[in-house]
């Protein structure tokens, strides 16, 4: 079965970029966080989970989460967060394994913000952390979400570990300034990452 590597990087820091190029080569990306938004709605051990935590009002009487309910009632509430952080990343841990074990490629990558901050990296081979200067994560997230403020974006970024930490952490770092290239350094870490299986 594949190598199982996991790419991160802060807001802004280019990671769903660089993951699309590993994509051109044939990888296959998993996406945690669209797969966790998927887990909460369809995952039957996940809903009951859910339920159990936070009552059967998370769901809405057609099956589906109830965005709103938890935006009011969970995400506002630190103490809850991490309750259904403990649900959700356990259950995207194991979703992840099953998917990587029917993929036939050397490696794949899993994209996601919070790798070192779950955990997660203890499951995975190695980590690619996207590495870009704080000022300029900030005006890219600016520019591509212009419904955020930047106090909005630097309360993200609070709550991520800072990228010089995450530097020290991963197998591989990729500079994504605007002065380097992306290719050429995706391109040496791939010939590896080959190379090994
Ligand atoms: P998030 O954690 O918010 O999902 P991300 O790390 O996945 O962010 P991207 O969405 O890949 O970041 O990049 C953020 C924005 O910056 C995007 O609009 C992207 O097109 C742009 N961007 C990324 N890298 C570069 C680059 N090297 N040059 C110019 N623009 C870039």
């Amino acid at each position: 079965s594949p190598i199982l590597v996991g790419i991160t990087g802060g807001i802004g820091s280019g990671k769903s970029t660089v993951a699309k190029i590993f994509s051109i080569l044939g990888i296959p990306i998993y996406s945690a966080d669209d797969r966790a938004k998927w887990l909460m709605g369809n995952d039957e051990h996940l809903k009951s989970q859910i339920k159990d935590a936070f009552g059967e009002e998370s769901y809405l009487s057609d099956g589906a989460l109830d965005r709103d309910f938890l935006a009011k009632t969970v995400f506002s509430d630190p103490p809850k967060v991490k309750t259904i952080n403990s649900l959700v990343h356990p259950a995207v841990g194991r979703d992840f394994k099953d998917w990587a074990f029917q993929q036939t490629a050397p490696y794949v990558l899993k994209e996601a913000a919070l790798i070192f901050e779950t955990g997660s990296n203890d499951s995975l081979d190695h980590v690619i952390n996207v590495s870009s200067p704080l000022k300029v994560r900030i005006a890219r997230t600016l520019m591509r979400d212009p419904f955020r403020s930047e106090e909005q974006v630097n309360q993200i970024i609070n709550q991520q570990l800072p990228d010089e930490q995450k530097n020290e952490l991963a197998d591989f770092v990729i500079k994504n300034t605007d002065n380097k290239l992306l290719i050429p350094q995706v391109l040496k870490i791939h010939q590896q990452l080959i190379s090994e299986n």
